[in-house]
């Protein structure tokens, strides 16, 4: 019937492709946490995730689909963050080789993680040269398969099995919470959210910044626009996916922003009172109730935390200011 890109037994198929190979991650409370929202919390730690995000679960979930000749040919995809390293360790575990698509001027700490887990990192001129078209052009010259980070139905449903852990491990929520960049978290979570919780509220939160999707959702259609000067790296999207929009317009209740000062805070209150260290884009859904953006009180809500990959230096310098 459905004619979404993704239906929850594709989330419930990754999760069994996961199984034994992702972490299932920690589910944490918080007395602290609870009594500054006036609700019950329930934060699902990504940030705990092998590489570090919840990235691991989508690009394993694709790659360990891919053909015998496709997994002779390699696999390609164009990211300076989290999803790089995603695919580099799911190659390798795989038995692929990965090609990654880099900007000259991405952190050295990014390019040596992606390279440490076997990545092939090709550079490229972020003001002259288009990321997209260079990783298809390369794609087509070397046999390689494109994963993108978010805008495709395998990393999707793999994404969502971060929300199925959740609700097995907590029974039915009133809300849930999700950090959104392109929509891939979000649009799985939101999937699994519908099967498994019906009556639970779907937010995502994205940074004030670059609010294309809380703009998307309520014109309709999906909006464009500069990448966005915030802290939250893993959510300068310019834009939603085909794919991924056409779930969070039928799944998603509300979309959602949080400032990089609140984003700060919240890294704060985590390191402080949790002893976890979460990275800014990590802090998005945590944020958004911990600051009140939305009225909470009274319910069970879910919260994921989505990665914890930030430089201990530059996290030194937002908690310690
Ligand atoms: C990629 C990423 C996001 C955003 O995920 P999308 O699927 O692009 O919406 C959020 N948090 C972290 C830590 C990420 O790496």
């Amino acid at each position: 019937m459905s004619t979404l890109p993704i239906s929850f037994d594709d989330v419930a198929a990754a999760h069994e492709r996961i199984r034994g190979v992702a972490h299932r991650t920690p589910v944490l409370t918080s007395r602290t946490a609870n009594e500054r929202a006036g609700a019950e919390l329930f934060f699902k730690c990504e940030n705990l995730q092998r590489m570090g995000a919840f990235k691991f679960r989508g690009a394993y979930n694709a790659i360990a689909q891919f053909t015998p000749e496709q997994k002779a040919g390699g696999v390609i995809t164009f990211s300076s963050g989290n999803h790089a390293q995603a695919i580099a360790l799911s190659a390798k575990l795989l038995g692929v080789k990965a090609v990654i698509v880099m900007p000259h001027d991405a952190p050295a700490i990014k390019v040596a993680a992606t390279q440490g887990y076997g990545g092939e990192v090709i550079f490229y001129d972020r003001y002259t040269e288009d990321r997209e078209a260079l990783g298809k052009r390369l794609a087509a010259e070397r046999g390689l398969t494109l994963i993108p980070p978010y805008d495709h139905p395998h990393v999707m449903a793999g994404q969502g099995t971060a929300a199925k852990e959740l609700f097995e491990e907590t029974g039915p929520l009133d809300m849930l919470f999700v950090p959104l960049g392109g929509g891939g978290l979000l649009s799985g979570c939101a999937t699994a959210a519908h099967a498994l919780a019906p009556a639970c509220t779907v937010i995502g939160v994205e940074p004030e910044a670059g609010n294309d999707g809380q703009r998307s959702l309520q014109t309709g259609s999906i909006v464009h626009i500069d990448t966005p000067k915030t802290i939250a790296d893993g959510a300068q999207t310019q834009h939603l996916g085909q794919y991924t929009f056409a779930v969070i317009r039928e799944r998603v209740r509300e979309i959602v922003t949080v400032s990089d000062a609140e984003l700060v805070d919240t890294m704060k209150f985590f390191a402080s009172r949790m002893k976890i260290v979460v990275e800014p884009t990590g802090c998005l859904a945590a944020a958004a109730v911990l600051e009140g953006k939305v009225d909470v009180r009274g319910k069970r809500v879910g919260i994921v935390l989505s990665g914890g990959n930030v430089d201990l230096l530059r996290f030194a310098e937002l908690v310690g200011a």
